[in-house]
């Protein structure tokens, strides 16, 4: 079986988050770089598949020479081979087109993104793959088992999940659920050694015009101080309530 799972080099969710340039670019200094959570839940499922049947395992991320730290770490936590097209992404649709385009060369089984980047969110790259490659999509799955050529899904849905059952190939959005978290895989040394000397191809893009650009970026604005109020002081809470906060 062939897999291809989307990975998104992502800021650190303890990371500090900055912009530059009157808030026009994101601020990298000092930031640390990690695998996309949800998507390593998907490595993790797409190297439980290829212990169970067999196959190859490879890893796509669109994005410059500072994403492949993150690609060596997939490597290291037993991806096959790793794929980077060297691009700038900035915008869903061309990283989805870029990524169909090496999917229409390179045909996969299953091809596993994550249900949503945990930094720009925008849960729209799987199912833009999906409907570039007229193939199924199964967003927000939290279950995945094959027999066969046909696959039994599981997705999220409000109080409940839904079952549904696919024939190869497929798309999903994968989440929490398709692995446990006690699952999850850490390189260990020899993960990190052999990771070295795995393949991590880079194809140039196909300068593919994105359909959306930034114009800038604000962060939330800051809470104000808390104030404290003498318990018995029941006049000045009032008072803060009525005429500062204004919620009474
Ligand atoms: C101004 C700006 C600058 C940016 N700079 C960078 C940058 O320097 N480096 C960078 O990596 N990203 C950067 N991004 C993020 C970039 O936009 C995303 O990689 C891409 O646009 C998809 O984002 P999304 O939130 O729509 O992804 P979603 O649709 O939320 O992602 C869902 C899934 O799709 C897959 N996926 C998403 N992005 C990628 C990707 N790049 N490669 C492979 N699979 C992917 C993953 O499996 C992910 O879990 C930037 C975004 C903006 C707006």
């Amino acid at each position: 079986m062939n897999i291809v799972v989307c990975i998104s080099s992502v800021p650190d969710t303890t990371a500090k988050i900055n912009f530059t340039d009157n808030g026009s670019k994101f601020d990298a200094n000092g930031v640390q770089f990690v695998i996309n959570p949800y998507d390593e839940f998907g490595l993790t499922k797409a190297m439980m598949l290829k212990e169970a049947t067999g196959g190859k395992v490879t890893v796509i991320t669109v994005g410059d020479i500072t994403v492949e730290p993150v690609m060596r770490k997939s490597l290291a936590i037993g991806a096959d081979a790793a794929v980077r097209i060297n691009m700038n992404a900035t915008d869903s649709y061309s990283t989805a087109r870029e990524i169909a385009n090496y999917l229409i060369n390179n045909p996969a089984d299953i091809i596993i993104t994550g249900r949503e980047s945990i930094d720009y969110n925008g849960g729209a790259v799987g199912g833009m793959i999906a409907e570039m490659m007229n193939l199924p999509f199964v967003n927000a799955c939290n279950g995945l088992e094959i027999s066969g050529n046909t696959a039994k899904l599981t997705r999220e849905i409000d109080g409940g999940k839904e079952n549904i059952t696919s024939e190869l190939p497929f798309v999903i959005g994968g989440q929490k659920g398709l692995v446990l978290e006690s699952e999850l895989r850490i390189p260990n040394m020899r993960g990190i050694m052999q990771a070295r000397s795995k393949p991590l191809e880079v194809f140039e893009s196909s300068s593919i015009e994105g359909l959306t650009s930034s114009v800038n970026f604000e962060k939330p604005v800051e809470k104000e101080a808390c104030k404290l109020v003498d318990a018995d002081n029941v006049a000045e809470l009032v008072n803060l309530l009525q005429n500062e906060a204004k919620v009474i």
